[in-house]
């Protein structure tokens, strides 16, 4: 597992270069742009790039720019755009500017017609089999079109009536005319435009041809001014092509510059491969709490902070590598131990009679957070008759078991000390309830009886009992890396990634639960509210347990 950095953190490689631009005075400000495809949610990985592209512009007095990277017209949809939006709003970042790749359709047209006319790109009628088939080889180069070098009018033409929807898809497409023998594949006459009669989210049908990535990205950089365009190491081939357009266009020279994916273990993250999970039903949906989405997150329970943290500590790096899950827990863990309220839940009940116990009610004030002063205390009932957890009493308990039994003592927390004295059991020989004596004397905060105890237990009276529906979530993959495993990566699926309590006893503190409230439950673990709840049923996600499996190495 990576070490984890000490505060005062150096910069990332990226940073450095921006520092060193900065310094130099190659640059009096820094523009980025965050371009997110809106073909799905935005995960984990996203948000290390978020965080990398806002962080900069942060550290560095600079801006971002939100552009939407809209040129495939078939697979994208404004509900993403909507929750591309809701999601970087939601990490804590705020863009510059909401720009659209397909906004510059107009001018990327243009552009394609200057390559045109400088000779630089021309109409191209084989098929994309064919132009697969004369590609060639790394180590061969590949062959002219035959159709390599009509005239710039004959190209002009061609090009002005794919747009007006003479041709059919695939019939013909611009290639940029760079050179057969390149000894990078991408810049062997690439495309630039393909023809297709598909509705576009945003610019409707006024398009049947539509500009490839590589002749999208780039000019839309430079029609920003983006200074400094982080990508992903996949791309690194590419930025030959980037730069050539931007020499060719004569256009502002934005730099691309790539860092390595963030890969997390038990999930997959491609938005290719997280649609199947919700198209074929293996989760509720795009945010369904087990999702390693920035939606799915924030269903859980994650907070923003703890994910800029974990991003943070997982870094930028040249070279891929595989993040722990438990990192990202660990995140979390640490900061709902600062700001949750804890409260106290059964979820699975045996009774308990406090025999002794002569008010009808005792009210206790308990607090709400000992890691917060300010978080106050709320009341809770102590009754006659309480729940207590039933794995919490053994009738006939090991050595070292320091809850309840028959003649044993425990602390019941922010209450008192009892004492078990008599137990009541069915035909079958089941305990189904428990007969204690409490000691008035040994009220917590006022404890003047003298006893010691080991264990103290987590408890709810029960007429006052509230019932909840508990969702308790195990990592959705058996295996650590379902992207290299043999097969279909859905094979890999954890068929037991949640388990649901449909009734837990909660204390009637719950009533005046905010959705926005993150919870302790005691000895449980850290639960946020579902939003399936409502005011006759609450719901709870498990956000993450309490036990820390993440070992900081020494
Ligand atoms: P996916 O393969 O999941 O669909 P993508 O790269 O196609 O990812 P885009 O919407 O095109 O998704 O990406 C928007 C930005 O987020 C890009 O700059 C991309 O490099 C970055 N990004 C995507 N996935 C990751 C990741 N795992 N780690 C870091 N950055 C990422
Ligand atoms: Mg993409």
């Amino acid at each position: 597992m990576e070490e984890i950095k000490e505060e005062g953190k150096s910069l990332n490689f990226v940073e450095e270069i921006i520092d060193n631009d900065l310094k130099s005075g190659k640059y009096t400000s820094i523009l980025t742009r965050f371009p997110p495809e809106p073909n799905g949610y935005l995960h984990m990985g996203h948000a290390s790039s978020i965080c990398l592209n806002f962080g900069i512009a942060q550290k560095f007095g600079g801006k971002t720019n939100l552009r939407f990277d809209d040129t495939n017209p078939v697979t994208e949809d404004t509900e993403y755009v909507e929750s591309i939006k809701e999601d970087i709003k939601w990490l804590g970042f705020t863009w510059a500017n909401e720009f659209y790749a397909s906004d510059y359709f107009d001018k990327l047209y243009e552009y394609a017609i200057q390559l045109i006319k400088q000779g630089d790109a021309y109409v191209d009628d084989l098929s994309s089999e064919e132009i697969a088939a004369q590609k060639g080889t790394p180590t061969e180069p590949g062959q002219h079109s035959p159709y390599r070098d009509r005239s710039t009018a004959e190209n002009l033409d061609l090009f002005a009536r794919m747009k007006a929807g003479e041709f059919n898809e695939g019939q013909k497409t611009l290639r940029a005319k760079i050179d057969m023998a390149s000894s990078n594949m991408l810049l062997r006459d690439p495309l630039l435009y393909r023809i297709k009669f598909a509705h576009h989210h945003r610019t409707g049908d006024k398009w049947c041809i539509y500009p490839m990535y590589d002749f999208a990205h780039g000019q839309s950089d430079s029609i920003e001014n983006i200074t400094h365009s982080i990508c992903t190491l996949e791309f690194i081939p590419h930025r030959a092509l980037y730069d050539w357009c931007i020499e060719k266009l004569g256009i502002y020279p934005s730099h691309q510059y790539e860092f390595a994916r963030l890969n997390v273990n038990y999930t997959v993250m491609s938005k290719r491969k997280l649609l199947q999970l919700v198209n074929e039903r293996h989760v509720s949906g795009w945010d369904d709490p087990r999702m390693p989405t920035i939606s799915g997150m924030r269903r859980r329970g994650y907070t923003p902070s703890a994910i800029r943290e974990f991003c943070d500590r997982a870094g930028i790096s040249k070279r891929e590598k595989i993040n722990d899950i438990s990192l990202l827990e660990f995140c979390v863990r640490e900061e709902l131990n600062k700001i949750s309220l804890r409260r106290m839940v059964v979820f699975d009940p045996i009774k308990v009679i406090i025999t002794n116990l002569e008010e009808e009610l005792i009210h206790l004030a308990i607090e709400n957070n000992p890691e917060d002063e300010h978080s106050g205390t709320r009341q809770v009932p102590f009754t006659k008759e309480i729940y207590i957890e039933r794995e919490d009493f053994m009738e006939h308990p090991p050595k070292k078991f320091f809850r309840l039994a028959p003649g044993q003592s425990v602390r019941l927390k922010g209450a008192f000390i009892i004492t078990c004295n008599d137990i009541v059991k069915d035909i079958e020989g089941n305990v189904i309830e428990i007969h204690c004596n409490y000691i008035p004397e040994s009220r917590s905060g006022n404890d003047t009886s003298g006893l010691k105890v080991q264990g103290t237990l987590h408890w709810v009276s029960v007429p006052f009992a509230t019932p909840v529906e508990i969702r308790e979530y195990e990592r959705l993959f058996k295996v650590e890396n379902p992207n290299s495993e043999e097969g279909d990566f859905k094979e890999y699926i954890n068929p037991e990634s949640l388990h649901i309590i449909p009734i837990a006893y909660a204390e009637p503190a719950f009533k005046e639960a905010k959705q926005e409230n993150h919870f302790q439950f005691l000895r449980k673990g850290y639960f946020f509210m579902d939003k399936d709840s409502n005011n006759e049923h609450l719901v709870f996600n498990r956000t993450v347990s309490l036990k820390d499996s993440f070992t900081k190495k020494a």
